[in-house]
């Protein structure tokens, strides 16, 4: 057996750049892995049969899994024999807009690899992981990316500095990542015309590692739409900023939102103080660029 941890993401700029033939909508984004992470451990089995137990109920156990379809699709790649059972230890909240279940599948991914020798390498991962979902390279790589299209290539962006402290927090109706594009299409008159952001401002501020600057230039296009229709994310986000947040934002299609702060301890009663309210709340710290992360257990 094999354990790997599947870290959350969060997006420092998202923006929309257009809608493709096929009616998928071409982003910019600029990603960031976070401590907050499921540990996924595989171990392999003789039948044929990939499945999936979770400490949270209402993850799927079969192939609605993503992690399983991950797993099928390693052994299929690699004309293995067999199956994987794998076992999810979930911390990083559903429908959340934090990539959780593209982290399950990459830390499957990356799992099977190590189980298998490294056989496929990190970039074959990356490119198996594409035909899971368009966050599951990224969750493979980690660390801070640059992507565009459909958020799948990833392109090198200067690394965040990891002595920020997050809070990421989250209550509330989830939201299906199709239903923010739904209402994304509908406030922005489905883009015709729109202009998007560069993101030449923000890759200079964690360039020049000022954090104020940092904190400015971040965006996410689907923020004031979703906050609209989730008044508990719009409420977690003016917590956040009234105890000193240097800057609050949403994850992603929401409702998730993470808030920068410059002290531990400010973070950390912040994250109290939300959870005290009944929602989900952590302190993170970025993680940087590691893709083999397994541990024997
Ligand atoms: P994204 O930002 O990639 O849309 P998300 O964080 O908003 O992801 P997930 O937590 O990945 O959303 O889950 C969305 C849905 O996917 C869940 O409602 C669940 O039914 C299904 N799902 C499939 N596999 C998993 C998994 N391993 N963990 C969580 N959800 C999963």
């Amino acid at each position: 057996m094999k354990t790997a941890l599947g870290y959350a993401k969060i997006n420092l700029h998202l923006d929309i750049t257009g809608i493709m033939e096929d009616g998928y909508h071409s982003v910019n984004t600029v990603m960031q892995s976070l401590s907050l992470c499921d540990e996924v451990s595989v171990s392999l089995v003789r039948e044929p049969v990939f499945d999936a137990e979770c400490n949270v109920d209402g993850v799927p156990t079969d192939e609605k899994n993503i992690a399983v379809r991950a797993a099928k699709l390693y052994f299929e790649t690699v004309g293995a024999d067999g199956g994987a059972h794998i076992v999810i230890d979930k911390h990083i909240p559903m429908a959340a807009g934090l990539a959780g279940g593209s982290a399950d599948a990459a830390a499957t991914l990356v799992a099977l690899d190590s189980l298998f020798g490294e056989r496929l390498g990190r970039d074959k991962l990356c490119e198996l992981g594409a035909k899971l979902g368009a966050d599951v390279p990224f969750c493979v790589a980690c660390g801070t990316h640059f992507s565009d299209g459909r958020g799948d290539m990833l392109h090198s962006f200067p690394k965040l500095d990891d002595s920020l402290i997050f809070v990421v927090a989250c209550g509330g109706e989830g939201v299906s990542t199709p239903w923010g594009y739904r209402l994304l299409d509908e406030t922005f008159d489905r883009f015709v015309g729109y202009i998007p952001k560069d993101t030449k401002a923000l890759r200079m501020a964690i360039e020049s590692g000022d954090k104020y600057a940092f904190a400015e230039h971040i965006f996410n296009i689907f923020e004031a739409p979703v906050l609209r229709e989730r008044p508990i994310a719009a409420e977690i986000k003016s917590i956040m900023q009234s105890r000193g947040a240097i800057c609050a934002m949403m994850s992603g299609s929401g409702p998730s939102v993470f808030g920068v702060f410059e002290d531990e301890q400010i973070a950390s009663k912040t994250a109290e103080e939300i959870r005290a309210l009944g929602y989900f709340a952590d302190v993170a710290r970025p993680i940087g660029e590691r893709y083999t992360r397994c541990c024997v257990k």
